[in-house]
Formats: C-alpha cells, sequence, structure tokens
C-alpha cells in the first residue's frame, strides 16, 4: 500500500493531483530508467513502493499500487508472427463481442455504466425503471455536460430526487468513471493522464492543445484496450500483452476526464492511444456514437487508426462513419512492412489496400496513411518513391501522415534526421501524394518519465505483474 494522491477529476483538485503526480512522475522515472527485464521490473517496483510509502499528501488515501504493465503470454515473443499470436488475436475478437455484449445490460450483481449510452437508451433505461422518459435525457445531461461538470457518480444527478439516486444506486448502476492514477503534463501543454479503471488497470490518454488559423482546438487520444496484442516492433505498447477490450464507457470516460483537466470541451478524437482499436470495433463503435451525439464531436473530427485486421474495415465501412479512417502502413512493400508489423504477415498490403479502397467506394471517405520514419530502415529516397508510386496508383484519393520514430525502451529503431524527413516527404509530394509531416509535440523528459515524449503516448506503465487473461 501507498500513499497515493485522491486526484478527482474536478478542475482544481486534478492541478494539485498534476503537481503531485509529476514530482512523483520525476522519482519514479529516475528509479525506474534502464527497464528491461520481468525481474528489473519486479524490483523496481519493490523500490517504487517503499519510495512512494514516504508520500505525505495531505490528500492521500490509502489505494493499491496496480500500474497498467501486462507482460506478454507464455510464447508471445519478438519476431515470426506465430499461432499463440493469431490466437491472442481471436481471443481478442471475442473479448470485443462478449464486452460489447454486456455493455448497458443488467446482468446479476455487476456493476452497471451508464456512462457511453446514448439520450435514447437513457430514456429507455428510464422508462424501464417506471420513471418517466425525460429522466433518461436528465441523466444524459448530467453525463455529458463536458469541461468538469459532467456526473462522476449517481449522487451528481441533482435533478432526479434522492430517493431514485439511493433506488438507482441499490440496482448497482454507477456512472463509470475511472480515476486520476497519475498526470503528466509537457512544457507544450499536452498532458497525459493515466486512468485507473474499475478493475485496478491503467490506461493512457493524451490531451493536446493547439491553435489553428487562430481558433482553438483540443485533440483527445485515446486508449481502445488495455494492452495490445498486435506487436509492432517500435510500439511500446506491443512490446507488452493484451489485458482486455476497453467498454464504451472507458472509452468516453478518457474523453472527459481531458475536458475536466483541460476545463474545455474536447474537438477532436484520435483512436491512437495504447490497443488496436479494429479489433474491439463494437466497442469502439458505441463509444463513438456517444461521442458524436452526445458531446457532440463532428464524425469528421474522429479518427480510428489501425495497422489492420483482416475483416475490420468492411465491419468499419458497413457503418458508414464519416469519421477518418487512418492506415497505419509504415513500409512501401511487403517483405518490409513484414519485418516491421510481424501481423503483416497474415494480411498482406496487397489484401489491405484493397480494403482500403472498399472503404474508399463505400463511404467517400479518402483513407490516411501513418508512415512512421524509422532512420534507415523504411525512411529512404527509394523507400518515398516507392510508396509515392504506389499510393498514386491506387483509387484511394490518400494523404499520407510521416511520424518520426519517437524512441522507446527495448527498440534499437533510430529516429531519421531532419534532412531525411523533409527529403521523403518532397519525394512524396512530387509523385503528387500529399503528405504532412506529425509534429513531435509532448511529454518531454523533465515533465515524464523518460521515454514518454510522444504526441500520441504508447507507452505502458511499468509494473503490473499480472499475465494477461486473454
Ligand atoms: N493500433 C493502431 C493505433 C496505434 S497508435 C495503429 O497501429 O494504427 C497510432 C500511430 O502511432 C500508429 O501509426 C503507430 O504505428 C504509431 N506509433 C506507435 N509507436 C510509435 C513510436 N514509438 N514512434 C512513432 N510512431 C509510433
Amino acid at each position: 500500500m501507498i500513499r497515493a494522491s485522491a486526484c478527482a477529476l474536478a478542475p482544481a483538485r486534478a492541478m494539485d493531483g498534476a503537481r503531485d503526480a509529476r514530482e512523483r512522475e520525476t522519482r519514479v522515472a529516475a528509479a525506474t530508467r534502464g527497464a528491461r527485464s520481468g525481474a528489473a521490473i519486479r524490483a523496481r517496483m519493490a523500490a517504487r513502493t517503499r519510495a512512494s510509502a514516504g508520500d505525505d499528501d495531505d490528500d492521500g488515501v490509502d489505494v493499491p499500487f496496480e500500474p497498467s504493465y501486462v507482460p506478454r503470454a507464455p510464447g508471445v515473443r519478438d519476431g515470426a508472427w506465430a499461432k499463440v499470436d493469431a490466437d491472442a488475436v481471436v481471443a481478442s475478437i471475442r473479448d470485443a463481442d462478449a464486452t460489447a455484449r454486456n455493455a448497458g445490460k443488467v446482468i446479476d450483481g455487476e456493476p452497471f455504466s451508464l456512462l457511453g449510452l446514448t439520450s435514447s437508451e437513457l430514456k429507455q433505461f428510464a422508462i424501464d425503471r417506471g420513471l418517466p422518459a425525460f429522466r433518461g435525457k436528465q441523466i444524459a445531461d448530467h453525463l455529458y455536460a463536458g469541461g468538469g461538470a459532467s456526473a462522476r457518480s449517481v449522487d451528481d444527478f441533482t435533478t432526479l430526487s434522492k430517493k431514485v439516486r439511493e433506488e438507482l444506486k441499490a440496482q448497482n448502476v454507477q456512472v463509470g468513471r475511472a480515476t486520476l492514477h497519475h498526470v503528466a503534463e509537457s512544457t507544450d501543454g499536452t498532458t497525459k493522464l493515466l486512468l485507473r479503471l474499475s478493475d485496478n488497470r491503467v490506461v493512457e490518454t493524451v490531451g493536446i492543445p493547439a491553435k489553428e488559423y487562430g481558433k482553438s482546438r483540443l485533440t483527445c487520444c485515446v486508449s481502445s484496450q488495455v494492452g495490445c496484442p498486435m506487436r509492432c516492433t517500435f510500439c511500446a505498447t506491443g512490446k507488452g500483452g493484451f489485458a482486455r477490450n476497453l467498454a464504451p464507457h472507458e472509452i468516453v470516460d478518457q474523453v472527459l476526464a481531458i475536458e475536466a483537466h483541460f476545463g474545455e470541451r474536447v474537438s477532436n478524437v484520435v483512436f491512437m492511444g495504447m490497443g488496436e482499436p479494429l479489433l474491439n470495433v463494437p466497442n469502439v463503435l458505441k463509444a463513438h456514437k456517444a461521442l458524436n451525439e452526445e458531446i457532440g464531436i463532428g464524425a469528421r473530427h474522429i479518427t480510428i487508426s489501425t495497422v489492420g485486421v483482416r475483416g475490420s474495415i468492411e465491419k468499419l465501412a458497413h457503418a458508414q462513419l464519416q469519421s477518418v479512417l487512418a492506415v497505419s502502413l509504415h513500409a512501401p512493400n511487403q517483405a518490409l512492412r513484414e519485418t516491421i508489423i510481424p501481423s503483416a504477415k497474415v494480411y498482406p498490403m496487397e489484401d489491405l489496400l484493397r480494403d482500403c479502397e472498399q472503404y474508399f467506394i463505400a463511404t467517400g471517405r479518402r483513407v490516411t496513411f501513418e508512415y512512421t520514419l524509422l532512420g534507415g530502415v523504411n525512411d529512404q529516397p527509394e523507400h518515398a518513391k516507392e510508396l509515392g508510386r504506389l499510393l498514386y496508383a491506387r483509387n484511394l484519393a490518400s494523404h499520407v501522415n510521416l511520424i518520426p520514430y519517437n524512441p522507446v525502451d527495448e527498440s534499437d529503431f533510430k529516429r531519421p534526421t531532419r534532412a531525411t524527413i523533409t527529403e521523403f516527404k518532397d519525394i512524396l509530394e512530387s509523385l503528387n501524394v500529399p503528405a504532412s509531416v506529425r509534429v513531435t509535440k509532448g511529454l518531454d523528459a523533465a515533465a515524464a518519465c523518460g521515454q514518454l515524449r510522444n504526441e500520441f503516448q504508447k507507452n505502458a506503465i511499468e509494473g503490473d505483474l499480472k499475465p494477461a487473461t486473454v
């Protein structure tokens, strides 16, 4: 047990929490730098717990220390895509279906989360309990008030009588908000929140404030899974295992937490945090609906990013979202892509691009390609030429988003030079393929754990030594 800051997400307390958390992050970063083996992680965890035990926050409460690192399942290792990986993917899709089936349903004895339900679903929820439908709309207003005013518990439904609130609580109905576990804030304002879920897993969400043409934007980068089974070689989340999919309320909550922290509404959402959203399609779609209809985030301001899961792009096309599909390509040909993305072996690039074309035909929405530039691996002029020719020839109206590699532990890749990045972009544009370079913002070494620097953070927090269960 340690003393941990009891940071409710109310803005004033979140700021105190942020300060405390920043100080603690710096200590933890110093204590944990250089993490490699499971034994080392365990040793550091013990040291960290001991170091933290001396914390003397006045607003602290005793909570068990349960960070989010998910060890890989036995047999999962870097390199080839094996049966155990394919099995994990199948299990992950099944887990997503089960999670989505249970979302918004009362199951005996289980807490039932309201967050993520739409106004019409909440009206039905009210009617099912013998309440007038407008009570459901009132609940929706409390849930999605935004900017820090969103309800955190049933007690915050102040337009409902105390008697009704007590009845709801007796039925194990809850809002479904997570608690704030850590805050890491960068000097440019990019802020990462670690949210502790009801099962003590921790997921991260990032808020990225920006000004564009004089208008303020607040982008929230959400996680869709705890961990990820895809194992992309350069991705920090892929260095760990997969624990479970996030339910709709756990995805929507990330956006509300960012709104509470910044005291303003989120304008854009990108599914670029931990996890592979297309392994969790049903819950991502439910969350998308609530974000769009209840929080008011325009569908065109929502981006779903995927490395490719066979059969899943059709599911998105079928949902006819007006959102952006971003595909993580990272290579101009199958042979190179397989070395960077092990799962590409079972979903070859040709099939992936064909599915992207079908998506474009079905939805009329152009597909964006993400391309992480790995120094000396996929960032050479010949790669740019091959990529340009490949995409220009396809019926995709595509755009390439170049992401300079952001170094993570346990990875030997290098960040490309600025000149290499510029040349790559220029070659693409000379071949009539529009490209942009994603500006690296975010959590610099002073503000957060050593490697948490990227605009869209991938790093799991080390420490949870429970094996992945799925
Ligand atoms: N699973 C989804 C979401 C991943 S995160 C996907 O693969 O698209 C969003 C983007 O960040 C992906 O393109 C991913 O490949 C990229 N990314 C992950 N780790 C990175 C790193 N260390 N440096 C640069 N880009 C990274």
